[in-house]
């Protein structure tokens, strides 16, 4: 409506009304018929404008609300402002629900946990994002669906049927996938049922490398114990014994020992190395100090059988000696014992394009390729006689693996069944220092 429009109804309605109330009176007491016909006349030109501000009025509230209030004076006008302030309040408190639902919303989608909530029923009402990944429950396609026809698992509609309080049901995922989520139905109110899904992927692949590492290293011990114990079954009874037999079986039960003992030797060194992040101190290591202790060392272990070449033509590095002289001697010593008699074994120390390798290379038996990736697992052996002839306990390379990483370093291993084997420690530039004694001759480019 116009300004002029406005003021128009106005001035009517202001006018209209005392020239009826007059003509009324006139009517009354004289009995004019001109009277009547111009009360009536006003009455409805009152009637019209009033309908059109309750039109107006009515578009107003079915329209969007954007615009200010239809302007109407007098009580109309009032019960018109009373409205338009309510509208706005009304709108901003919605307004407001609606962040508030939005944040808590995102905030459900940012819980790593799925999330599920069903009816009595079992109909899926709500689910967050995490729902979506564990479970494919989506919405709003699934809204309304029941749960057991979206996740189909044997088991799975029992254990909801079932009294609260029972230990979680646990999902497996498609093969594929190889997951494990963790089911639990928590009542919710009344009525409704929150079901909550946890991955626990990485908890169960934790726990069944423990029990298989616990039985490793039971049946590690096993071996080695009932030997002995058997050894002493027949001490008991001296006179069945020869001296000599006596002797052989004295040997071949610390020969047991001594293998348990390296057992747990390694077995200690691991948990160690596992409990802390970095070697306890570092220092700056002579390399070609630590190679001359390697070849003495080797030269023991060999007892001549091999031709063994060591080489230092690298810097010196920093690093825990400790922690690498057993790591570099694993490398060397199963050389030795992968090596048959008259074999080559070539150890260097050499600096090249920035990396610093220390490496060990063999003529021995060598790796089929597909062994090699599993070679640094607990107890992985390629060959389990051998390694056990050799005196071996399974977990060299692991602990090899552990303190490279300490060093930020990795091992490379190339191999060839028959042909032998190359096992390369790679250490980071920023571990290099300055070599303080070239003791053993330079490395060659070989
Ligand atoms: P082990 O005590 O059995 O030698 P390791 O962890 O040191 O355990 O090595 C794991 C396996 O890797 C060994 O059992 C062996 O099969 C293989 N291996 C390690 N070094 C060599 C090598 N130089 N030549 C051939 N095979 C090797």
């Amino acid at each position: 409506m116009t300004a002029a429009g406005r003021w128009c109804t106005r001035i009517v309605l202001t006018g209209v009304l005392p020239i009826v109330c007059l003509a009324l009176l006139l009517a009354a007491l004289h009995g004019a018929i001109w009277g009547w016909v111009v009360a009536a006349s006003g009455l409805m030109l009152v009637v019209l404008l009033q309908t059109r501000r309750l039109a107006l009025l009515a578009a107003w509230i079915d329209g969007p609300q954007q615009g200010e209030v239809p302007d109407s004076g007098g009580a109309w006008g009032e019960v018109f402002r009373k409205l338009s302030r309510k509208l706005r309040l009304d709108a901003r408190a919605l307004a407001e629900v609606e962040a508030r639902l939005g944040s808590f919303s995102d905030a459900m989608d940012a819980v790593p946990d799925g999330l599920v909530v069903l009816s009595e029923n079992h109909q899926v009402q709500w689910a967050n994002r995490a729902a979506g990944e564990h479970l494919g429950i989506r919405l709003p396609r699934d809204g309304g669906a029941i749960i057991q026809q979206l996740v189909r698992a044997p088991g799975f509609a029992e254990y909801l049927s079932s009294p609260a309080g029972q230990p979680p049901f646990i999902l497996l995922s498609p093969a594929a996938r190889r997951r494990a989520y963790s089911l639990r139905a928590v009542p919710l109110g009344e009525r409704n049922t929150l079901l909550v899904s946890l991955d626990v992927t990485d908890a169960r692949r934790v726990e069944a490398m423990r029990s298989t590492f616990v039985a490793n290293v039971s049946h590690e011990l096993r071996t080695p114990l009932t030997v002995v114990s058997g050894f002493l079954e027949h001490f008991g009874d001296e006179s069945a014994m020869s001296a000599e037999q006596r002797q052989q079986f004295v040997r071949l039960m610390s020969e047991q020992t001594r293998r348990m003992l390296s057992l747990v030797d390694d077995l200690l060194t691991l948990s160690r190395l596992e409990a802390e992040d970095a070697p306890a101190s570092e220092e700056d290591i002579d390399m070609a100090d630590l190679l001359a202790q390697l070849q003495a060392e080797a030269e023991g272990l060999s007892c001549g059988r091999h031709r063994l070449q060591f080489r230092c033509g690298g810097p010196g590095l920093r690093g825990n000696r400790h922690e690498l002289h057993s790591a570099f001697g694993n490398l060397v010593s199963n050389a030795i014992r992968y090596t048959p008699a008259g074999g080559d074994i070539r150890v260097r120390w050499k600096l090249r394009a920035g990396v610093a390798v220390f490496s060990v290379r063999d003529s021995g038996v060598g790796i089929a390729a597909e062994h090699l990736p599993r070679l640094t697992e607990r107890f992985y052996r390629v060959d389990r006689g051998r390694s056990r002839d050799t005196g071996g306990t399974g977990l060299g390379l692991a602990i090899v693996k552990h303190i490279l990483l300490r060093h930020q370093a990795v091992l490379v291993i190339d191999s060839q069944p028959g042909v032998g084997s190359n096992f390369r420690a790679e250490f980071p530039e920023w571990r290099l220092r300055p070599q303080p004694s070239p003791a053993l001759p330079a490395a060659d480019e070989a």
